[in-house]
C-alpha cells in the first residue's frame, strides 16, 4: 500500500499529490485524458472517487442453462460463432456472438453496431452480463461483454468481485479497473480527514472508504465505503448551512415584530372558524421566533387544505401590529390575487395599507405612512421594486422557488424575519438537506366540518362512465375541475391537452358552463376564468396545473385528471387537494393509460392514502428527488454517494458532525 499519512502530515503535499491531473500518471496519454474527462474525472482524486456502477461477483458466475427471463446475470463461457447479419427490413444489421458454457449455450445480440466485431475472436473466454429477453433460445440484447485474457493482471479481473465503471467510447473496462486497480494501491492512502479535528475512529477511514468501494473482500464492502464518502457529502453541506444558520445568528439583531394582538383579535372574530390546534401551536412558535433575539428562519410545512393561509395572515399581523411592513410571495399570479382578495377581506377596517405586486398589476391601497402588506409574484424581488420597515417575509408553497428567489426577498429589507410555507411535504432526508438551516413546523391536522374525499383510478376506456358521473355531480349543484397535463397538442401521442378536449367537454356537459383556464392565458383572462368558476357562474373549470396551488372554491367537490400517469403522485396529491374543501363529499378520478402495470400501481398508492407525507416518500422512492423538489428548485446538491432516498441516518450523523465542528472552529 501506499504511504500512509495522517492528520498532522504534510497536508499540504498530499493535496498536491492529489489534485494531479490525471495526464501527468503513468499511462495515461492524450487519447486517455480525453477520455477521462469525458467522465469528469480531471485530478487523481476524481479517478480515486470515480464510483463503479455496479460489481460483478466473479467468484460465482451462473451457469447458462440458469439465467432467467428479464433477471440480469453474468455467466462465463467461451465464444463458438460470431458474425453479422443485415436484415431486410429498413437495412439495420445485428451482430451476433454466440457464447458456450458446460451448461448451454446463448447469443448475444447488438443492432448497427456491427463494428463490434473487431472486439472478439472465436475461442475468446468472455464474461457476459445481461438480462435475457427470450428464454429458448437464449438471446441477450445489447449486454456487456469483457473478454478475459490471461496474464499478470488476471488476479484484478477474476476470482474475486469486480468493479465494473462508467465508461465512455474507446475506454475499455479492463484497462480502467487495471488502472485503477494500481492508483488505489498505490494512493488511497493518502486521501486525507477532511476535517482532522473531528475523532471519527468509529468510522471507516477515507482511504479505507475508497478500497472497499472499488475492491471490496465482500459485497457488503462497497455500501461500509459508499456510507462514510455519502457522510462526507453530507458533512460538507451541512457545515455550509449550520454555518449560515450561525453567522445570521451572530450577526443579525430579530427585528422586534412580535404585537400586541390588537389586529388579530377581530381578524379571529370575522373568521367564521376557530383555529385548529395546530394552527395555533404554530402561531405560538412563529411569535416567540419574531419576539427573539435573532431573525426567525422557519418552514412550515402542512398538507394542502391544513389552513396555513390563516397561519400566514396572523404572522403578518403580528409584524404590522408591531409598526413593520410584511412581503407575502406566492408562486402565480392566481394564487397573489387570491391571497390579496383573502388579506383585503381580512383586513379591512385596520390601520394597515395593502399593495399589490405582480407581473401584471401593481397597485397599492390607502395610506403610504401604515405599515404595509404586500402581496406579490416574484415581481416583489425585481430590482427596481423596494419596500419600506420590511419586518417579515413570508414564501408561500416555496417549493415552486429556488433558494436564490428566498434570499433575493430577503435582501429587500434588513435582515427581516422569515416564513416559508409548503405543503409539498418533504421527507425528512430531504428536507435535511434542503432546508438545513430551518426550523421546521409541522400542522397535522386538517380542520373539522370537511366532507371526506375519495380517489379512484380508472383506465381511459371508462371515461363515459366519469363524464357521466360528473355531469350528476353539477346536476346536484357541485363544481368541478378538468385537469389535463398539457395546453396544446403536439409532444408524446396520447397526452390529451386542453385546448384538444375543450369543445367535445362542452358538447358532452352541455348545458352546463365550461371554463378554461391555463398558462399561456393572459393574466386579465385568467383571473376571469378564476372568478367566474368562484363565482358560480362556470361549473367546470378545465385547467392544467395552473390551478396546483392555492386556489380554493370549497364547492368543487370533483376533480378529474387525465393523462394522470404523467404526473408525479406529489403533484397529484397537491391538484387533488383543491377539492374536499367544502362539507360536500369530494371525488378525484384519476384517468390514465394504466397498460404498464406500474402505472396503476403508482396511482393506486393515491387511492388508499391522504396521508401527504407517505405520498412523498413513495414518490421519493419510485421518481427520485427531482419530481418533489421541482426543475424551478436550486440547491439540491449534486451528491456523488449520498442517496436521499435511504439515507437519513446519516443526515443526522452528518448534522451533528458539522455542529461539533464548528463548536471547536468557534473554541
Ligand atoms: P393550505 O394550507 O392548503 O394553504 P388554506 O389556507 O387554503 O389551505 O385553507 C383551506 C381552507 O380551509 C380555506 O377555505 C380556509 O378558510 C379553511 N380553514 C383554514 N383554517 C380553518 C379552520 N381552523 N377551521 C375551518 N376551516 C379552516
Ligand atoms: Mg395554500
Amino acid at each position: 500500500m501506499g504511504v500512509q499519512t495522517s492528520a498532522s502530515g504534510t497536508p499540504g503535499a498530499v493535496a498536491d499529490v492529489l489534485s494531479t491531473p490525471v495526464a501527468a500518471l503513468r499511462g495515461i496519454g492524450r487519447e486517455r485524458e480525453m477520455q477521462l474527462s469525458r467522465l469528469h474525472v480531471h485530478t487523481l482524486l476524481d479517478l480515486l472517487l470515480h464510483r463503479p456502477r455496479r460489481h460483478e461477483d466473479r467468484r460465482h458466475s451462473l451457469r447458462i442453462r440458469s439465467l432467467r427471463l428479464e433477471v440480469p446475470g453474468t455467466i462465463r463461457g467461451v465464444v463458438r460463432a460470431m458474425g453479422v447479419r443485415t436484415l431486410k427490413k429498413g437495412g439495420k444489421c445485428v451482430f451476433e456472438l454466440v457464447v458456450e458454457d458446460a451448461s448451454g449455450r446463448l447469443t448475444c445480440r447488438w443492432w448497427n453496431m456491427a463494428f463490434m466485431q473487431g472486439y472478439f475472436r472465436v475461442g475468446d473466454d468472455v464474461f457476459v452480463y445481461g438480462k435475457p429477453t427470450s428464454i429458448r433460445p437464449i438471446c441477450l440484447d445489447h449486454p456487456e461483454v469483457e473478454v478475459i485474457e490471461p496474464g499478470v493482471e488476471a488476479s484484478v479481473h477474476l476470482n474475486r468481485i469486480v468493479p465494473v465503471y462508467p465508461l465512455t467510447e474507446g475506454l475499455p473496462q479492463r484497462w480502467l479497473r487495471s488502472f485503477l486497480w494500481q492508483r488505489v494501491a498505490e494512493f488511497a492512502g493518502l486521501i486525507p480527514e477532511p476535517w482532522p479535528e473531528l475523532d471519527r475512529s468509529a468510522e471507516l477511514s477515507r482511504p479505507e472508504a475508497v478500497r472497499r468501494l472499488h475492491f471490496p473482500e465482500a459485497m457488503e464492502e462497497v455500501e461500509q465505503g459508499r456510507r462514510r464518502l455519502a457522510t462526507d457529502e453530507f458533512v460538507a453541506l451541512q457545515l455550509e448551512l449550520r454555518r449560515r444558520r450561525r453567522s445570521l445568528e451572530a450577526n443579525a439583531r430579530g427585528l422586534p415584530c412580535s404585537g400586541d394582538n390588537r389586529f388579530i383579535k377581530p381578524l379571529l372574530r370575522k373568521l367564521g372558524f376557530t383555529l385548529t390546534d395546530g394552527q395555533t401551536a404554530v402561531l405560538r412558535e412563529i411569535r416567540r421566533d419574531m419576539g427573539a433575539a435573532h431573525p426567525m428562519r422557519r418552514l412550515l410545512q402542512g398538507d394542502v387544505g391544513c389552513g396555513k393561509t390563516v397561519v400566514a395572515a396572523c404572522s403578518a399581523l403580528m409584524a404590522l401590529e408591531s409598526g413593520f411592513s410584511v412581503a407575502v410571495m406566492a408562486p402565480t399570479e392566481i394564487l397573489a390575487e387570491q391571497h390579496f382578495k383573502q388579506f383585503q377581506l381580512w383586513c379591512d377596517g385596520l390601520p394597515v395599507s395593502l399593495a399589490m405586486q405582480t407581473g401584471s398589476q401593481k397597485k397599492r391601497s390607502t395610506d403610504v405612512h401604515q405599515p404595509t402588506l404586500y402581496v406579490g409574484t416574484h415581481a416583489l424581488i425585481e430590482e427596481a421594486f423596494s419596500m419600506e420597515r420590511l419586518g417579515l417575509v413570508i414564501i408561500d408553497e416555496q417549493h415552486k422557488f429556488g433558494v436564490g428567489q428566498r434570499e433575493a426577498l430577503l435582501k429587500k429589507g434588513r435582515y427581516p424575519h422569515l416564513l416559508v410555507m409548503t405543503a409539498t411535504p418533504i421527507p425528512r432526508t430531504l428536507g435535511l438537506t434542503l432546508y438545513g438551516d430551518l426550523d421546521v413546523s409541522v400542522i397535522q391536522q386538517m380542520p373539522h366540518g370537511r366532507g371526506g374525499l375519495k380517489t379512484f383510478v380508472r383506465g381511459v376506456d371508462r371515461l363515459p362512465k366519469v363524464w357521466e358521473f360528473l355531469r350528476s355531480k353539477l346536476e346536484e349543484g357541485r363544481q368541478a375541475y378538468v385537469v389535463y397535463p398539457r395546453i396544446e397538442e403536439g409532444g408524446k401521442p396520447g397526452l390529451k391537452s386542453v385546448m384538444q378536449e375543450m369543445e367535445r367537454l362542452r358538447k358532452a356537459l352541455a348545458p352546463h358552463v365550461v371554463g378554461l383556464v391555463h398558462g399561456k392565458l393572459s393574466a386579465e383572462d385568467k383571473q376571469a376564468a378564476i372568478d367566474g368558476f368562484r363565482a358560480g357562474r362556470i361549473e367546470v373549470l378545465l385547467a392544467t396545473t395552473v390551478i396546483e396551488v392555492g386556489v380554493d372554491v370549497p364547492n368543487a367537490s370533483v376533480m378529474v385528471i387525465e393523462s394522470a400517469e404523467q404526473f408525479g403522485l406529489a403533484q397529484l396529491h397537491q391538484l387533488r387537494g383543491r377539492i374536499g374543501r367544502g362539507a360536500h363529499e369530494s371525488f378525484c378520478i384519476l384517468v390514465g393509460d394504466l397498460e404498464s402495470g406500474e402505472a396503476q400501481e403508482r396511482l393506486e398508492i393515491l387511492e388508499k392514502t391522504r396521508d401527504g407525507f407517505e405520498i412523498a416518500e413513495a414518490d421519493l422512492r419510485m421518481r427520485g428527488p427531482g419530481e418533489l423538489i421541482g426543475k424551478d428548485q436550486s440547491g439540491v446538491p449534486n451528491f456523488k454517494f449520498a442517496d436521499l432516498r435511504t439515507d437519513l441516518a446519516l443526515v443526522n450523523h452528518a448534522r451533528g458532525l458539522a455542529d461539533r465542528i464548528l463548536d471547536a472552529r468557534e473554541g
